[in-house]
């Protein structure tokens, strides 16, 4: 465990946003909330939840009466957890046999790499896994999806994938659910093609996709996932609601958090969340197959504080 929240914390660290230096000095004065509101806004977390949590924070300290900077930022973590523990939630695949999980998101987010290791994850818990490369059109994406589908078959997993160059994505995914039903399988992973919340045509299609998928199975897709590259910044809250209103989410995955990566935006996520919630079923911290974690808000605060 210790290895993946050492990579979060590198990662974290490696943008220099220092939070955590603002809580160097000797006194809580203004200049302190002024240099975190800084430190917060640099780290990605947006207007509104670095303003939340300022508001938060000093209500904390004020209730606690604190007199040392070490202690609000003792506070900051309890606040940050707080803001982020909604967020906390696990991916159920065991209500429906096969659980069909829908993946979508922008170009190079990570949406391929993060089903490669989600696949392990659920092989690693005995489920058998059916991929479906809804990216019938980039023969890389299909190439990308097997590659990642044999590296799961030399570990534990059962895995078997349905792609079909240059078909339609709708009736590859239609197939792959019922294949998935007929096989047998504990899990049905979708991956679409990377597309923008502006590609409107894109966007139809993938809400056909959705369709279809019903179609194949009415109680499917039992959750519909989006991943977001960490580095989006406030990019990524205009992809959530893009994506939502046009599918329906059910979960995110916030990828490259080893990376460059400021963490942040994780409390604007956890803000909007509070309109809609959404959980954050993993996170992403590095390109190889056992590089998913959990989402765990406490470890997650530390590290991004640390
Ligand atoms: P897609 O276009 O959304 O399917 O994106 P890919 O899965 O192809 O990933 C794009 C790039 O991001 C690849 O080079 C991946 O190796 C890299 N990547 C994905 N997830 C992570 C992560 O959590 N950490 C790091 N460091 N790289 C990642």
């Amino acid at each position: 465990r210790e290895g993946w929240l050492g990579k979060l914390r590198a990662g974290l660290r490696k943008t220099g946003s220092g939070i955590a230096t603002v809580f160097t000095g000797t006194r809580i004065d203004d200049a302190l909330y002024e240099q975190l509101e800084e430190a917060l806004l640099m780290a990605d977390a947006g207007v509104k939840a670095t303003q939340y949590l300022l508001d938060d924070l000093k209500h904390r300290v004020k209730e606690s009466k604190a007199t040392d900077p070490a202690a609000v930022k003792a506070l900051l973590v309890d606040a940050l957890t707080e803001l982020l523990a909604p967020l906390e939630q696990t991916l159920n695949v065991g209500a429906h046999k096969p659980t069909v999980i829908m993946v979508a998101g922008v170009n190079g987010a990570g949406k391929t790499t993060s089903i490669g290791k989600l696949t392990h994850h659920l092989a690693e818990a005995g489920a058998s896994v059916l991929l479906a490369a809804a990216d019938t059109f980039r023969a890389a994406a299909r190439e990308q999806l097997m590659v990642w589908a044999d590296r799961n078959r030399q570990g534990t997993g059962s895995v078997d994938i349905v792609h079909q160059a240059g078909g339609d994505p709708a009736s590859v995914c239609f197939d792959a659910v019922s294949a998935g039903k007929a096989r047998g399988k504990d899990v049905v992973l979708v991956d679409t093609a990377g597309r923008l919340p502006t590609q409107l045509h894109l966007m139809e299609e993938i809400k056909k996709i959705k369709r279809v998928v019903q179609k194949a199975d009415e109680t499917a897709p039992h959750e519909v996932l989006l991943v977001i590259d960490g580095n989006t910044g406030q990019n990524a809250l205009t992809q959530v609601k893009a994506f939502d209103e046009a599918l329906g989410l059910t979960g995110l995955i916030v990828t490259k958090l080893d990376g460059t990566a400021k963490g942040g935006v994780l409390a604007a996520i956890a803000l909007l969340s509070r309109e809609r919630p959404l959980p954050v079923y993993f996170i992403g911290v590095g390109e190889q197959l056992d590089e998913l974690e959990t989402f765990e808000a406490r470890e997650f605060a530390q590290a991004l504080l640390s």
